[in-house]
């Protein structure tokens, strides 16, 4: 798959290793459990995200373990439990615009929700469409 550099068979890589060229594993670590279970489609898409941005990404959120998930969103099945989600810290007025258009020019991402200082991007597959944070 375009952009990976971790075999997502070799689980030991994939877990704990240098996923592309910008990602490594430990960013989307779990913040209880330091678990990383992302999938390789997302983080691809990913990069390439990354790519066409051509600005670093900091992920405040990645993988979420079903017992973190429940602590801290009412969202059981959220998509960072599947790892199909990531946070990216967001700050920059002119990034925001840049991350935003290739998001939506590339439509992998479906779901997005835009916060004062991050935006959440998913996959969607059961939520479409841009969801705005209210606190
Ligand atoms: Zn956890
Ligand atoms: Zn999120």
């Amino acid at each position: 798959m375009l952009g990976l550099i971790a075999d997502y068979n070799d689980q030991e890589a994939w877990l704990y290793g240098q996923l592309t060229k910008n990602f490594h594993a430990k960013e989307f670590n779990c913040p209880c459990c330091e678990m990383s279970i992302m999938n390789p489609r997302f983080i691809s898409e990913l990069q390439k995200l990354r790519k066409n941005c051509g600005f670093p990404f900091l992920i405040n959120s990645g993988y979420r373990c079903e017992t973190y998930n429940t602590k801290i969103s009412k969202n059981t099945v959220g998509q960072h439990v599947e790892g199909k989600a990531a946070d990216i810290k967001m700050l920059d007025r002119n990034q925001r615009f840049i991350l935003l258009r290739n998001i939506f020019n590339m439509g992998y991402f479906k779901d997005v929700a835009i916060s004062a200082t991050f935006i959440h991007i998913g996959t969607g597959n059961r939520l479409y469409g841009v969801g705005v944070y209210r606190k």
